[in-house]
């Protein structure tokens, strides 16, 4: 096993992999920016080490700090956690070839899949169902552009080859539209990405987000964890989620988790990882994958019994994935509301002293979070503060969970969002399941 671990990331899923390395006997190393030497994790932590300050191109960001922190503590590995440099491939060969282990798949898997449409041909490759669409990089033949969006069908939604956190899209609805939005996208991605490379997609109207969860040894061996609905978006950023996503013919949910597995084993992943999909009309769309834990990984969690993040370490140090597919058996439903410090109205984000903090208990209730009373939340970083999860035999169980836990939670001194979840519980529409990615945009228009 990994005798020490750096934890190049903050706020809960740092603490959430100090406590897994915890369980497994892995020392701990905390790197923090000089705003988060309060930070839950860096108190709890075997030894910290201060990498920059506040803004995290100086901090978080700061490759070459992190891993001399690795150095200097004599750390064997790197966790990134999510956001920061967890997708980025050039960390993680600056990582290799310093001598330590990266905790993900390797450079070249993370480039493959960050890249959407190398990503988009190696899934369809592998038999995972993917988006009708351009088939690779649109071309400078502009009668070819709009062939291509012909046989497609409007609307057709252009998107940037290097996008990512919903920049880089655009949507058109008629041929008229088509080119310049295709210029514009081009020229959009060129500023923001360094890369003009755009692609066709058919734009689904009204689908459901639908993920699914694996775990792969890079041996050869490879698992699905079942699946996430994750549609209540705004912005397209997730807001509650679920395991397992509900009302899905369990023979498509099969099908599709199985062709996630025979993608992973045919392109060498190694690790956690998440494969996105679009959901319409009983059939699944592959749209992007993450390479790294996500934040909603505790629903998987709560429903399998297996822990996501003890797995990654184990498969870091070069265990064999033991659990088998037939092993892998979802009990119950889980969901997960994310608390941020926002204001609930405008969502604009609210840092500030946290001057009292109460969490939720009572069977099935989890709380993944870094807060305490008296902690101040920083302005340099994401505003999620907390992630309450519950779990119940049935869904409306666990959905009844959620709805005490979120009366019980008290965060006072700053503003949240924890009166639009407790709405959300009790949502008629959310409660019957199945909802689309713009039902919670229309709720909140209306
Ligand atoms: P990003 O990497 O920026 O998150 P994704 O490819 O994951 O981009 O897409 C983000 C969101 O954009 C999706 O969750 C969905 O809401 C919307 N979207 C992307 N592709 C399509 C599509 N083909 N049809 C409809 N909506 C789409």
């Amino acid at each position: 096993m990994l005798e020490k671990v750096v934890i190049a990331n903050r706020g809960e899923i740092a603490l959430r992999i100090l406590r897994a390395c915890r369980e497994l006997g892995i020392k701990t190393v905390a790197v923090h920016s000089t705003v988060d030497r309060d930070l839950m994790h860096v108190r709890l932590a075997d030894e910290s080490v201060c990498i920059g300050p506040g803004p995290s191109p100086k901090s978080y960001l700061n490759g070459p700090a992190i891993i001399s922190a690795a150095e200097v503590t004599d750390a064997v590995a790197i966790h990134p956690g999510y956001g920061f440099l967890a997708e980025n491939a050039d960390f993680a060969e600056q990582v290799e070839k310093s001598g330590f282990v990266f905790i993900g798949p390797t450079p070249d898997v993370i480039r493959l899949m960050g890249d959407k449409v190398s990503a988009i041909a190696a899934m369809k490759k592998a038999g995972v169902p993917t988006v009708p669409g351009s088939d690779g990089p649109i071309t400078e033949d502009q009668e070819h552009t709009l062939k291509v969006a012909r046989k497609i069908g409007y609307p057709v939604i252009i998107k940037a080859a290097a996008g990512g956190g919903g920049r880089g899209m655009r949507v058109v609805h008629s041929e008229a539209a088509l080119l310049n939005g295709v210029y514009v996208t081009q020229s959009e991605a060129k500023a923001a990405f360094g890369d003009d490379t755009v692609y066709l997609e058919k734009f689904l109207e009204n689908p459901r987000h639908v993920e699914i969860q694996i775990l792969a040894d890079g041996q050869g061996h490879a698992i699905a964890l079942g699946d996430r609905d994750c549609s209540l978006q705004r912005r397209h950023q997730k807001v509650l989620e679920e395991a397992p996503a509900p009302g899905i013919p369990d023979k498509i949910r099969a099908e599709v988790a199985k062709s996630c597995v025979d993608a992973c084993v045919s392109i060498g992943y190694r690790g956690a990882g998440t494969f996105e999909f679009l959901y319409e009309n009983d059939r699944f769309y592959f749209i992007e994958m993450n390479t790294r834990v996500q934040v909603e990984h505790p629903v998987t969690e709560m429903v399998t019994g297996i822990d996501i993040i003890k797995q990654q370490l184990r498969i870091a140090s070069g265990e064999k994935l033991t659990i088998k597919q037939e092993d892998v058996k979802i009990h119950g439903h889980s969901f997960e509301c994310r608390i941020n410090a926002e204001d609930p109205k405008t969502f604009v984000p609210c840092p500030g002293k946290v001057t009292h903090f109460h969490a939720p208990g009572g069977p099935g209730v989890r709380v993944d979070s870094h807060l305490y009373s008296g902690y101040t939340v920083p302005p340099n970083y994401d505003s999620m503060i907390a992630k309450i999860i519950t779990y119940g035999d049935t869904r409306e169980e666990a959905l009844n969970r959620m709805r005490q836990a979120l009366d019980e939670l008290v965060v006072e001194g700053i503003r949240t969002n924890q009166n639009l979840q407790r709405d959300l519980v009790r949502d008629a529409g959310f409660r019957k399941g199945g909802v689309n990615i713009h039902y919670l945009e229309n709720k909140l228009k209306a």
